[in-house]
């Protein structure tokens, strides 16, 4: 029987703005190449919250789509904070990423509070960051995906961003050339794309850490079969960001 692997998905109706559960697919195929029994669980407002949590993904959405998920979100804001100290991997973009830190301000409209998983703080602004990305991870080298949001955050002490990128109007906030942000396990970015399937080495490293966490060490041992198929994602991988970086 295959070592199950429990994911949540934060609030998949209302935060998927541009097809992040692109991520959830890949963390979830990748698993089953490595081995492992993926469990997901959809969680929408007020749904129950599953028993046992080893990752959470978490997408983008519209400043509308955010203040739907506000109320919940802080409701589960101590679990969250919880498992995160805990090391639990976790990969919010966009939107959630704005809600993982401090507050988001949006141009229009009462500030929405965050649950401070991120040391952040977002101010919307007129000039809407958008259009294809790369940046430079001290972690996973070159990343590539493209960004679309009126946000600008800012990162407070002790925070690293997953990034940094040259051009100007970019990342973060357009000015610092940082983009995203990364405390213990925790991942945020801007990067839509969707962001896993080309760049293979961040669903990895999500993966050892949420196997590693629960069962004490990552060794798989994939089949043959599930090698090649892995060898031809890493290939279409290799493509997408060959012609992102042109
Ligand atoms: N509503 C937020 C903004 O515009 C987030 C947008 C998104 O998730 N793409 O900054």
């Amino acid at each position: 029987m295959a070592e199950v692997i429990d994911i949540v998905s934060l609030y998949p109706k209302d935060m998927n703005i541009y097809g992040d559960s692109g991520n959830l697919l890949t963390i979830e195929r990748r698993l089953r190449l490595y081995g492992y029994e993926p469990t997901i669980h959809h969680y929408n407002q007020d749904d129950s919250w599953p028993d046992h949590v080893d990752m959470v993904l978490g997408g983008g959405g519209q400043d509308e789509g955010q203040r739907k998920i506000i109320r919940d979100l802080c409701k589960r804001g101590e679990l969250l904070r919880g498992l995160a100290h805990q090391g639990v991997p976790m990969l919010m973009i966009c939107g959630l990423y704005q809600l993982f830190g401090e507050y988001f301000q949006p141009i229009e409209g009462d500030r929405l509070p965050g649950i401070c998983v991120l040391g952040a703080h977002t101010i919307g602004e007129k000039l809407r960051l958008i259009g294809n990305l790369v940046e430079h991870s001290q972690r996973f080298g070159s990343v590539v995906g493209y960004e679309n949001h009126s946000g600008q955050t800012f990162l407070h002490e002790g925070t690293k961003p997953l990034g940094e990128v040259d051009a100007p109007n970019t990342g973060n906030n357009g000015s610092d050339h940082t983009e995203g942000a990364m405390n213990d396990n925790v991942i945020g970015t801007y990067m839509h794309g969707s962001l896993l399937p080309k760049n293979p080495d961040i669903a990895d490293f999500l993966i050892a850490k949420a196997v590693e966490l629960r069962y004490g060490s990552f060794n798989p041992q994939p089949t043959q079969k599930a090698l090649s198929e892995l060898k031809r994602l890493d290939t279409l991988a290799q493509h997408a960001r060959a012609v992102a970086m042109r």
